[in-house]
C-alpha cells in the first residue's frame, strides 16, 4: 500500500478507554474513486487536500492505509433504540482512525463509516452505500452552514464494492469529523460493565474535551450533566427553528459533545406539520418533527441514570440531584427556541416575552393549518417587514388569519436585514437530496456537487437558484436508515 499523508493520529479515546475499544482494520478497497471530499474542512484540520486526492491520501480516508502509530478501534456503546435497551450496539461498520489537534488547537476525531464488519456487526454487512454517504455529506454541510453543531463529513470514497441491500448499490466509505464519538450509549454501556472506575473515565474525558468549564464546579459530573441538557437544548431547538427531523434520536444518536450526529434518515420537513417524520423504520412517529424536544428530554433521562453513581453518595440524593438538573432541560430549550424565534422574526430586543411568544405560537398555528413550507415562508417574511407583503400571502390559504398576524408582527417594528441573515434561502429539499443521490449512485455527480455548493451558502439568495429555494411536490416523502 502507499505511504498515507502525514497526520499525527492521537490513539487517546483507546488509552483512556480502553475496555470500550477493540483494536480493528477497515476492510480492503478494491477500487477506490473520491466522490467528495470537504476543502474547507481539511483545511481546517490542518489536512493537505490535494495530498488527500492522491492515492495515498484515499488510503487514509478508507482507513487501508493508515499512518504509522495510529491505531484504529471499533468504539463500543449500549443504547435505548425506540425505546428498547440495547446493551451492545457498537461501531458495526464503522471505525475511529483517531484523535487529531485541528489549527484552531482542538482535538477532532476522525471516523470511518462503511468500512466493513467488526465484533459489532451483528449480523450487518459492515458495509455503506453510496447514497446514503453522500446524504450524511451534503446535510453535514448545510448543518454547519445554517451553524448549528454537527459532525462533519471531509470525504466519501465510492469502494468499488458492491453492497447488497433491496437492490445491489455501490459502496462507499464516509470519513467523518467530529468533536468526539462519545454519546449517551457510551455513557449507559460504562455503567453497565459495573465499573465505577470506568464510567468515571468516561465522564471526566466527555468534560475535557466538551465542557471543561464542568472540571471546576463543586459536583463535576452534575455540572457535567447539566452541561450536556443545556447543549442538547440549545441543539435541538437549532433543529426545529429550520425544520429539521433527525429521524433516529436512539440514545446512541445522541452525542455529549451537543453536536448533531448520524445524517441516515434525517429530512428537512416543508409544509409545517408538528406530526411529520420521514422514517421508514420509525413505526410509530416516535421521532417526529413535534416530538423532537421530548424525546431529546427522554434520552437525557437515560444519561442521568448512567452517570447516577458519579452524583452523589447516597442513592437517593443522586436521584434527587439529576432531577432537579433534568428540570433544566425545558428552560434552556425554551429559551433558545423563543431566542431563535425573536430572531427569525426580526423582533427587537425590547419586546415582552410574553408577547414574542403569543406571535410565535400564532404563527405556527397557522403555518400548521395550512401546512406552509417553514423555510420559505420566513425567508419571505423579509419582505413584508419591508412593504411588501404578496410573497408570504401567497403561501397561506387563510388570507384573513395571515393579514391579522401580519399587522400585530409589523406593529413591533421587525428588522428585515437581521432577519435574512438568520432566515435561510437554501436547506437540502428532500427531493434534490434524492434527485442527487440517485444520479451520484448511477454515476453522475453533477447535480450533488451543485448541490453541496448551494448550501454551502445557506443565506444568501444567488440568481438561477430559484428552484433550490422551492419546496418539492407535496406527497409522503420517505427516507430509509440502515442502507
Ligand atoms: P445507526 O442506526 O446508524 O445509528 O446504527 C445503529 C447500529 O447498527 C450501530 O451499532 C451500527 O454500527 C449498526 N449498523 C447499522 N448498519 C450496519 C451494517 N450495515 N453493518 C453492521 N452494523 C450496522
Ligand atoms: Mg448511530
Ligand atoms: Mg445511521
Amino acid at each position: 500500500a502507499p505511504a498515507a499523508p502525514t497526520v499525527a493520529l492521537g490513539d487517546r479515546f483507546a488509552r483512556t478507554l480502553p475496555e470500550m475499544a477493540v483494536p480493528w482494520q477497515a476492510a480492503g478497497v478494491p477500487e477506490p474513486r473520491l466522490l467528495a471530499l470537504d476543502d474547507d474542512l481539511a483545511a481546517e484540520l490542518g489536512l493537505d487536500a490535494a495530498a488527500l486526492r492522491t492515492p495515498a491520501g484515499l488510503g487514509l480516508l478508507t482507513g487501508t492505509a493508515v499512518p504509522e502509530g495510529a491505531r484504529p478501534v471499533a468504539q463500543a456503546y449500549a443504547g435505548h433504540q425506540f425505546g428498547y435497551y440495547n446493551p451492545r450496539l457498537g461501531d458495526g461498520r464503522a471505525l475511529l482512525l483517531g484523535e487529531l489537534t485541528d489549527r484552531a488547537g482542538r482535538l477532532r476525531d476522525l471516523h470511518l463509516k462503511g468500512s466493513g464488519g467488526t465484533p459489532f456487526s451483528r449480523g450487518g454487512d459492515g458495509f455503506a452505500a453510496v447514497g446514503p454517504m453522500l446524504r450524511e455529506f451534503v446535510v453535514g454541510r448545510a448543518l454547519h452552514a445554517l451553524g448549528i453543531p454537527t459532525t462533519r463529513a471531509l470525504a466519501v470514497v465510492a469502494t468499488g464494492r458492491p453492497v447488497r441491500r433491496e437492490t445491489v448499490l455501490p459502496g462507499a466509505v464516509l470519513a467523518r469529523v467530529a468533536a468526539s464519538h462519545l454519546r449517551v450509549g457510551s455513557a449507559q454501556y460504562a455503567r453497565a460493565t459495573d465499573d465505577r472506575d470506568l464510567l468515571r473515565r468516561l465522564a471526566d474525558e466527555a468534560i475535557d474535551r466538551h465542557h471543561p468549564a464542568a472540571a471546576d464546579a463543586p459536583n463535576r459530573y452534575l455540572a457535567l450533566y447539566e452541561a450536556v441538557v443545556a447543549a442538547q437544548a440549545r441543539l435541538v431547538a437549532r433543529w426545529m427553528l429550520v425544520g429539521f427531523v433527525h429521524g433516529v434520536m436512539n440514545t446512541d444518536n445522541v452525542t455529549l459533545s451537543g453536536e448533531t450526529i448520524d445524517l441516515g434518515p434525517c429530512a428537512f420537513m416543508e409544509g409545517y406539520d408538528a406530526d411529520a417524520w420521514y422514517s421508514s423504520v420509525d413505526q410509530g412517529g416516535r421521532y417526529r418533527y413535534g416530538n423532537q424536544p421530548l424525546v431529546a428530554e427522554w434520552d437525557l433521562a437515560r444519561l442521568a441514570e448512567a452517570l447516577l453513581p458519579l452524583f452523589a453518595e447516597e442513592q437517593e440524593e443522586a436521584v434527587e440531584l439529576a432531577v432537579a438538573a433534568l428540570g433544566g432541560f425545558r428552560p434552556a430549550y425554551d429559551a433558545a427556541w423563543l431566542g431563535g424565534w425573536r430572531a427569525k422574526l426580526g423582533l427587537p430586543a425590547g419586546l415582552d416575552d410574553a408577547v414574542a411568544t403569543a406571535l410565535v405560537t400564532d404563527l405556527l398555528d397557522l403555518l400548521q393549518a395550512g401546512k406552509v413550507d417553514l423555510t420559505s415562508f420566513a425567508r419571505r417574511l423579509s419582505s413584508a417587514a419591508r412593504g411588501d407583503a404578496e410573497p408570504v400571502r401567497r403561501l397561506v390559504l387563510d388570507l384573513a388569519g395571515i393579514d391579522a398576524w401580519l399587522e400585530r408582527w409589523r406593529a413591533t417594528g421587525p428588522d428585515a436585514g437581521a432577519m435574512d441573515r438568520v432566515n435561510p434561502v437554501y436547506v437540502p429539499r428532500n427531493h434534490l437530496v434524492e434527485e442527487a443521490l440517485a444520479a451520484a449512485t448511477a454515476g453522475d455527480l453533477a447535480p450533488f456537487d451543485r448541490l453541496v455548493d448551494v448550501v454551502s451558502r445557506p443565506f444568501e439568495e444567488r440568481s438561477g437558484l430559484e428552484r433550490y429555494a422551492e419546496p418539492g411536490p407535496a406527497g409522503p416523502y420517505v427516507t430509509f436508515c440502515g442502507t
